[in-house]
């Protein structure tokens, strides 16, 4: 029997949101590998083993998926949203730079509805004119880099998806992108909280960044920092196609 590696992509939450691509290969599979509340999303039925892991193990977890894919299983690592997005299909191709004996393994990445883009569908088009999305998890990178490409991406005013905004392992954070936001003189842009988009917790918000505070944020909100052309209009919120 020949293995195989899909890096998978499960979209925001909603069945409905995720890929027929990605459905068929789920039904092909023998093996479902990541995180496990997303394994948790993959129905269980005979003869699919799922190996749920801790968050923190992404390496390990990509080599443990990589090894069944040899023995002959067909492995789908799953990923909420897009696996290409903070996510774990970086984390497989790092495992692979150590392992050339794996390197000729059939590996594909099916994409996913990443959470910032199925954030903005529910509230309008905030992502209409230019954007750029940045981790505020500082885990695995240091937080003085986080400060810098806020403060450029603020200057150049870029509409702003922010991932992982807030954990318990990171209380405050949050509230220092909040004021170094505000120093770089973006009070008056609209802030948008969506929180656990596409499922029936789903709620959002949207301020002007100088009304927002850190506990409108926790780790299932996408947070948009709008560029300064950003308009409401009635109950939407939208980029304008043209910006002088
Ligand atoms: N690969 C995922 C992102 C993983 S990082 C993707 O492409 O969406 C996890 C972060 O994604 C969360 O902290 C949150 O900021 C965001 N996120 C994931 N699903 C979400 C959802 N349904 N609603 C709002 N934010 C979500």
């Amino acid at each position: 029997m020949i293995g195989s590696l899909a890096i998978a992509g499960l979209g925001p939450g909603d069945p409905a949101l995720t890929t027929p691509e990605v459905s068929a290969a789920l039904a092909e599979a023998t093996d479902i590998v990541g995180y496990a509340p997303y394994v948790a999303r993959v129905a269980p039925r005979a003869g699919l083993t799922l190996h749920p892991s801790d968050n923190r193990v992404e390496i390990e977890r990509a080599r443990d998926a990589l090894r069944l894919a040899s023995e002959g299983r067909r492995v789908i690592v799953v990923s909420s949203g897009d696996p290409g997005v903070f996510a774990m299909a970086s984390a497989v191709f790092e495992a692979l730079e150590t392992a050339p004996q794996w390197h000729e393994l059939e590996i594909r990445v099916l994409p996913g509805i990443t959470a910032m883009l199925a954030a903005a569908a529910r509230i309008g088009a905030p992502l209409g004119h230019d954007f750029c999305a940045i981790n505020l998890s500082d885990n695995l990178k240091p937080w003085p880099l986080i400060e810098k490409r806020l403060r450029l991406a603020a200057e150049a005013d870029f509409a702003i998806a922010m991932y992982n905004p807030r954990s318990a392992s990171r209380p405050d954070g949050f509230a220092h992108v909040l004021e170094l936001l505000r120093d770089a003189g973006c009070g008056a842009r609209l802030m948008i909280f969506a929180r656990a988009v596409s499922t029936p917790d789903e709620r959002i918000d949207t301020v002007a960044l100088r009304d927002a505070s850190a506990d409108m944020a926790d780790m299932r909100t996408l947070v948009i920092l709008c560029n300064s052309a950003t308009r409401r209009v009635g109950r939407w919120v939208y980029a304008p196609r043209q910006v002088r």
